[in-house]
């Protein structure tokens, strides 16, 4: 576990987000290697991105919880150009971004880039789970292929 950052520092931390009331906990779990998503502690829906108040029950108790980060591949993108990210090479091939179906809960879905293997590979359906890269000095969240037989 890293120190506990206050606000400003985090914003540091992550210069290329837009880091608000509602979102910060997402990102001070990535400090941590660890998916938090807000759940509602009045009828224990996960939703994301993070809101102020629970969009099934308008409760707005709630409590950023860690998910396991295993999915499915719901959604496969190839970009041939977008942002400039540090470990993006638009040159080297399509840069695969994926919205994956997190186990959790139905239709819960966290969207990102897969590493590990061949982008041919990136396919909706494919089962996938959460590891970390590096970007720009501060943890980000990646899926990669699940391997056969690890739960
Ligand atoms: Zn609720």
């Amino acid at each position: 576990m890293s120190e506990p950052v206050d606000d400003e520092a985090l914003v540091k931390r992550f210069p290329w987000v837009q880091i608000t009331h509602d979102s910060k906990h997402l990102f001070r779990g990535w400090l941590d290697e660890r998916l938090l998503i807000n759940r509602c502690d009045n009828c224990s829906l996960f939703h994301h991105p993070p809101k102020p108040i629970c969009p099934e029950c308008w409760s707005s108790n709630l409590t950023p919880t860690e998910v396991s980060g295993r999915g499915v591949i719901h959604l496969a993108m190839f970009l041939r150009q977008g942002a400039p990210a540090p470990d993006v090479d638009y040159l080297k091939g399509p840069h695969p971004v994926v919205t994956v179906d997190l186990e959790e809960q139905e239709g819960l879905r966290f969207s990102s880039t897969v590493v590990g293997c061949p982008v041919e590979d990136v396919k909706i359906g494919l089962e996938v789970e959460l590891t970390w890269i590096e970007r720009y000095g501060s943890p980000f969240p990646v899926f990669r292929p699940r391997t056969e037989g690890a739960s």
